[in-house]
C-alpha cells in the first residue's frame, strides 16, 4: 500500500478522478420532486445507477450519497450513488468526475 503517492493522484485526476468526501446528516433532505436522492441522480444524469462509483469498488450502488469535493474551492453538494458501505466512510475517496450530479433540489413542476 502507497498511499501517499501524489504522483499516482495526479494521474488518477488526468484520467477523470476526482476526490471527494461523505457529508453526514443530509439523508432527511430529499429532493420531494424526485422522491429520493438516488432517483434524482437518475433524473439529472439520465442514467440508471449500476457499480458503486468509489473507485476500486464493485459492490451495486444502493443509495445517492451526498459527497462534496475534497481539496477543491468548490463547496457544492453532489450526490453519488455509492454502496451503502461507501456511504459510510469517513475518509476521503476517488469517484469519477463524471458522475457527480448537483445536490440541489429539483423544483416540483419542471
Ligand atoms: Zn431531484
Ligand atoms: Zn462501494
Amino acid at each position: 500500500m502507497s498511499g501517499s503517492s501524489s504522483k499516482g493522484i495526479q494521474l488518477l485526476e488526468s484520467f477523470g478522478f476526482v476526490k471527494v468526501k461523505n457529508l453526514n446528516g443530509t439523508s432527511d433532505l430529499v429532493c420531494n420532486s424526485c422522491g429520493s436522492w438516488i432517483e434524482h441522480w437518475e433524473h439529472k444524469s439520465k442514467e440508471e445507477p449500476d457499480k458503486c462509483c468509489c473507485l476500486g469498488c464493485d459492490n451495486f450502488a444502493e443509495v445517492g450519497a451526498h459527497v462534496k469535493k475534497s481539496g477543491s474551492e468548490d463547496m457544492h453538494h453532489y450526490i453519488v450513488p455509492l454502496c451503502k458501505k461507501c456511504n459510510s466512510k469517513t475518509e476521503e475517496f476517488y469517484v469519477e468526475k463524471d458522475t457527480l450530479v448537483s445536490a440541489r433540489k429539483c423544483k416540483s413542476n419542471s
